[in-house]
């Protein structure tokens, strides 16, 4: 086994999803007065995400990060710690303003596609069970934040053998979802 590392949710083999699972609890990485979430659902599409924005523990390549609806997560302790990182970003990520963990991240723009879904990072849970990562997202991007370009091959070979066939955007189905919603937006398609 080489030294590179991923993430820790995925360097030493990926926990499986718990069938009936329906959510938990996450929280923030400070000792104490911890920013706590609860999630009353399974996540959906969790993923390896190499872009810059998504939240990575410390000396981690990738983030992993899923999706539940919105109305199914709520903040239980502690909000006041919770800050937006980047108003402006199409993801608002509202992060522990100590321990800087982002607890959820919020799309606020209706016509979005994934407009109702909180973006959650579910290795934050003390709770076993939550979806499994199914693909890796946005992998090329990881060269902007210092990855060595000559190190691609043999991350993308690792991404493969743990099933998580690697892509440098989203996934197909979610970039279906994307391009659908554009074409609805501009009339090409009947909204449904
Ligand atoms: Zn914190
Ligand atoms: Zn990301």
């Amino acid at each position: 086994m080489s030294k590179l590392k991923l993430h820790p949710s995925l360097d030493s083999g990926i926990e499986p999803s718990s069938a009936n699972f329906s959510g938990g609890t996450l929280q923030c990485l400070c000792p104490t007065d911890k920013v706590e979430i609860r999630i009353d659902a399974q996540t959906l599409h969790n993923h390896a995400c190499g872009c810059s924005k998504c939240w990575k523990p410390t000396g981690a390549k990738f983030a992993v990060v899923a999706v539940v609806p919105r109305d199914k997560v709520s903040v239980t302790a502690n909000a006041e710690k919770l800050v937006i990182v980047d108003e402006s970003a199409t993801i608002q990520r509202h992060a522990c303003k100590e321990c800087h963990a982002h607890m959820y991240g919020r799309i606020e723009n209706k016509d979005h596609a994934f407009y109702g879904l909180d973006f959650v990072h579910t290795e934050l849970s003390p709770q076993k069970g939550w979806a499994a990562p199914g693909f890796a997202a946005f992998v090329s991007s990881i060269i902007e934040t210092g990855t060595p370009p000559e190190d691609m091959k043999e991350i993308r070979g690792k991404l493969r053998a743990l099933g998580l066939e690697p892509y440098d955007c989203l996934s197909p189905d979610l970039m279906d979802a994307l391009a659908t919603q554009v074409a609805k937006l501009n009339g090409v398609l009947a909204s449904r």
